[in-house]
């Protein structure tokens, strides 16, 4: 697939991290992401996921390989662009929601616009479209804490789409939601794919992870296998079902059986709405 078709594409990506021994969190990652495409990355904990949402999102750096976010190489280019590409490249929603917890609704969504420059009326403007567009049009002014989890997490995805960025990326988006609740979230990614935004989505939820068009399944830092799902999110990476199927995507573990998924959610790494501490 041309390049220019591409919100994000790894090559050969490296992570380790030295802590008495070294841990290969990723160790040789090869993926494209297609512009439009919604894809789930699954693995136990510890496989790499959140360093491989990291990397995409400029939060860290690679020791070795490339990574292109919407055309651009962002390894080895200075901090200040990288900030730069974070900012208008790049939408994260956490499983923690990380909102700010004395800003209401709106100015959480309108602070990455503040940040950019943007002026306080377009601001406005454009924090309450896109609150309007996540079903929260009439909770502009309602604190984090005046608002249900499922609300909370729009909130975060509204900031998330307010730069409109080539990509959203979602670290277990559901993790801290009632199943009723989540359903809604997916519902929401599933609207905001079919608008055409490009989605990378992390859960331990097999379930989840099939509303995606593929799912990446990752271990012990490297690409297992890729899973193509059909609309209704079966396997269709079956040998009789592949037909036809562009593989623009590099794995390199390919027909290895699935990653085991089923470890407990993660200690979630902040409670920003509940402390009142915010890294946001
Ligand atoms: P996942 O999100 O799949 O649970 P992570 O990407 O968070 O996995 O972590 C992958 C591996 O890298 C784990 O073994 C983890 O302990 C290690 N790791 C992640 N971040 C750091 C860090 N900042 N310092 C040291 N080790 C880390
Ligand atoms: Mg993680």
């Amino acid at each position: 697939m041309a390049a220019a078709d591409l919100a994000v594409s790894l090559t050969d990506v490296r992570k380790v991290y030295q802590v008495g021994e070294p841990v290969y969190a990723l160790d040789g990652v090869t993926l494209a992401v297609p512009r439009g495409s919604f894809t789930a990355v699954m693995g136990p904990s510890g496989s790499g996921k959140s360093t491989l949402m990291n990397m995409i999102g400029c939060l860290d750096t690679p020791d070795e390989g490339s990574i292109e976010v919407n055309g651009r190489e962002v390894t080895g280019i200075g901090e200040r662009e990288r900030t730069r590409i974070r900012g208008d490249e790049v939408g994260f929603v956490f499983q923690t929601f990380n909102l700010m917890p004395r800003l209401t609704a709106e100015e959480n969504v309108a602070l990455p616009l503040v940040f950019k420059g943007v002026d306080r009326g377009e601001r406005s403007d454009r924090a309450r479209a896109v609150l309007d567009r996540v079903g929260l049009g009439d909770r502009l002014d309602h604190l984090p804490s005046e608002l249900s989890g499922g609300q909370r997490q729009r909130v975060a995805i509204a900031r998330a789409l307010v730069g409109e960025p080539a990509i959203l990326l979602a670290d277990e988006p559901t993790g801290n939601l009632d199943t009723e609740t989540g359903a809604q979230i997916l519902a929401l990614f599933d609207e905001l794919h079919a608008e055409g935004n490009t989605i990378v989505m992390v859960t331990h939820e097999r379930h989840v992870a099939e509303r995606a068009e593929r799912i990446v399944h990752l271990l012990d830092g490297t690409i297992e296998r890729i899973e193509q799902l059909d609309a209704a999110g079966v396997d269709a990476d079956a040998p009789e079902a592949r037909a036809g199927e562009g593989s623009d995507v590099a794995g390199d573990g390919e027909g290895a059986e699935a990653a085991g998924d089923g470890e407990g959610a993660e200690a979630a790494g902040d409670e920003a709405d509940a402390t009142g501490g915010d890294d946001a």
